[in-house]
């Protein structure tokens, strides 16, 4: 391989890590310990927040009234179409059985998890997008119990889009509580709400690593932190579309890399030039994170042909993968590792986002090596079961007893030799 680094980061994910995990722990332990009151003084120490954070039906009726028509219905339009995915995605999930030997029968079934805590992010930006993404899919599945879960703005409490979003998508519950204290709060069942089983959505650092933290004790869809993406693009790409979908992506948090991979050395210096104009032209917040973002975590990457393209792709197995490139079924088929993927210039990450219908809840830091996305599967518990008959049971006995016993495991043999002696007692067995 020689990839030519036309920009290299200076920091990455991993090398961000190091505090968090401590300061998380101390929050997550002090709750445990303290319950609503604790959790209710770090909402007041990072959100500035006292208000009432379980909202009444009122509240809900409320903030739907104070949002636009035209945004009700782009809500309505992306739920739609992510619960119709999901509906689809479900069906790939089945109930199935196989009689493996004569009279003995194998089972799997799918289970929803009962109840679900939804992460819906809301520091920087009202991400209205990841309650229809996390409560939709959590609802499709069939849970029984939804909390959504946001950040309040400081002395105003949730986005009215928020709580319109996750009330239309089913959520049951809507907790204005954010960052480690929202997620502690959905995991040790505080202010009346049932435990998650399972803890879902994005959010920033200190959100993924509570996550991370305490998965065992409930279980948690993937690492969702900091928004990654990457760019491929041979030379057919527009640079200007390029440059603009790179800056999309950064402006989600001073944190957020952005990475062009390409076998275009002109198309990258172009990019290159591009990107400072466009990100001096957003409005400020978004200026400050994307001007972060590109100056330390971007990285500008020049490959000799379209295959080590896809092999350094797979590298950094982003979350979202965008091509520009000739030949879309080739990339199709030869990438493995990313959380979305957006093929050709006509889509965009924006519009999965957003509203397209695939879920925009996504492994980041390189877990797309091992897992996909948020979808109705995440929430869905593949089981098993097995039933036999008399003749059934003898076929599988005795495999069972020797194995046993080879592995000194003697009490396990003894549980197939007494349904033996039991069912076929004129017959002698080894
Ligand atoms: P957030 O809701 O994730 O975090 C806000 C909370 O962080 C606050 O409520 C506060 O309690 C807590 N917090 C802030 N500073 C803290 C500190 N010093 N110590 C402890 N807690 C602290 O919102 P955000 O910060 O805007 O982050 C959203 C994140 O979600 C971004 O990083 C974005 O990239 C990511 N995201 C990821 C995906 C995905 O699928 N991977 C999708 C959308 C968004």
């Amino acid at each position: 391989m020689t990839r030519k680094y036309l920009k290299k980061a200076t920091k990455t994910a991993t090398s961000d890590a190091t505090d968090v995990g401590e300061t998380v722990r101390t929050i997550l332990s002090d709750i445990e310990a303290g319950g609503d009151e604790a959790a209710l003084r770090y909402a007041e120490k990072f959100d500035r927040y006292e208000g009432n954070v379980l909202l009444t039906e009122e509240e809900i009726a409320a903030a739907s009234d104070a949002v636009p028509q035209q945004l009700k219905e782009d809500i309505i339009f992306a739920h739609d179409n992510v619960r119709r995915f999901a509906e689809v995605q479900k069906q790939t999930m089945q109930n199935v059985e196989l009689e493996v030997v004569p009279g003995f029968t194998l089972g799997q079934k799918v289970i929803p998890c009962r109840a679900v805590g939804c992460y819906v992010p809301g520091g920087r930006y009202s991400h209205i997008a990841s309650a229809i993404m996390t409560v939709t899919t959590a609802k499709v599945a069939g849970c029984d119990h939804i909390v959504a879960c946001s950040p309040p703005r400081p002395g105003v409490g949730i986005a009215p889009a928020i709580i319109f979003a996750a009330n239309l998508c089913g959520a049951d519950k809507i907790l204005a509580m954010g960052g480690v204290q929202g997620v502690a709060a959905m995991t040790f069942g505080l202010f009346g709400l049932p435990k998650a089983d399972i803890l879902v959505g994005p959010g920033n650092q200190f959100v993924a690593e509570a996550k991370r933290i305490l998965y065992g004790r409930v279980g948690i869809d993937m690492i969702a932190g900091p928004t990654d993406s990457l760019i491929l693009a041979d030379g057919t790409a527009d640079p200007f579309i390029v440059a603009t979908d790179l800056v999309s992506q950064a402006e989600h948090g001073y944190n957020s890399p952005v990475w062009l991979v390409t076998s275009d050395e002109a198309l990258a210096e172009k990019v290159m030039q591009m990107v400072p104009d466009l990100i001096a032209d957003l409005p400020e917040t978004n200026r400050l994170s994307a001007e972060a973002a590109w100056r330390d975590y971007a990285e500008v990457i020049v490959c000799d042909d379209r295959e080590e393209m896809a092999a350094t792709s797979d590298d950094y197995a982003p979350e979202h993968l965008t091509v520009q490139a000739e030949d879309l079924p080739w990339w199709l088929e030869r990438l493995q590792c990313y959380g979305s993927l957006f093929l050709g210039e006509e889509t965009t990450v924006s519009f999965g986002d957003k509203a397209s219908g695939t879920n925009h809840v996504l492994p980041t830091s390189r877990s797309a090596k091992y897992t996909g996305g948020l979808s109705v599967h995440k929430y869905m518990k593949v089981v098993t079961w097995q039933q036999a008959t008399r003749d059934g049971s003898k076929s599988v006995a005795g495999a069972t007893a020797r194995i046993s016993r080879l592995e000194g495991m003697e009490g396990h043999a003894r549980s197939a030799d007494v349904r033996l002696k039991k069912y076929f007692p004129d017959e002698t067995f080894d």
